[in-house]
């Protein structure tokens, strides 16, 4: 059995137990921009229901000009007013610097990727510099944010400040 299978599987089972649909626009009004590190449940530990929120994932949860493409929709289209950053520790994000990110596709595939990989060492530092550039970008309707690291080794969230 493929995971797709399995996932195909389990859908029937989510699907039995579907809550029923929800509004398009987040019920709390609040957008999460994440890493897409595997041991992130983000509606779990946030505690957030299916219709709650926004969620934005790529690998470190950096701000990209997709991720502001994504929170800009969020914000002027579904009603979204407050965001939070959630980067985390033990990163895969910090096993490497862009150098060899690209050095290690480069052998691998031939082709050097034409972007920065944006990879970081201090997480904290990271997730000022996410606020800092989430604050100056113009075309935001709400510069509420708030940035946090969650432990994968504890499950407690801590803020940035
Ligand atoms: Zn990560």
């Amino acid at each position: 059995m493929t995971e797709i299978d399995r996932m195909l599987a389990a859908n029937a089972d989510w699907a039995r137990r579907f809550p029923g649909s929800r509004p398009v626009a987040p019920a709390r009004k609040v957008a999460v921009i994440a890493c897409m590190d595997s041991r992130m449940p983000l509606f779990q530990l946030l505690g957030l229901e299916v219709g709650d929120a926004h969620v934005i994932r790529n690998a470190g949860g950096i701000i990209t000009e997709d991720t502001l493409r994504s929170l800009t929709i969020s914000q002027h289209l579904l009603g979204t007013r407050e965001t939070v950053l959630v980067h985390h520790t033990d990163c895969g994000m910090q096993t490497t610097d862009d150098r060899g990110l690209a050095d290690v596709v480069e052998q691998a595939t031939g082709h050097r990727p034409p972007w920065a990989g944006r990879t970081f060492t201090d997480l904290d530092a990271d997730v000022r510099h996410s606020l800092a550039v989430l604050r100056s970008t113009p075309y935001l309707a709400s510069h509420e944010a708030r940035g946090t690291v969650y432990d994968v080794t504890t499950g407690l969230l801590r803020e940035v400040v």
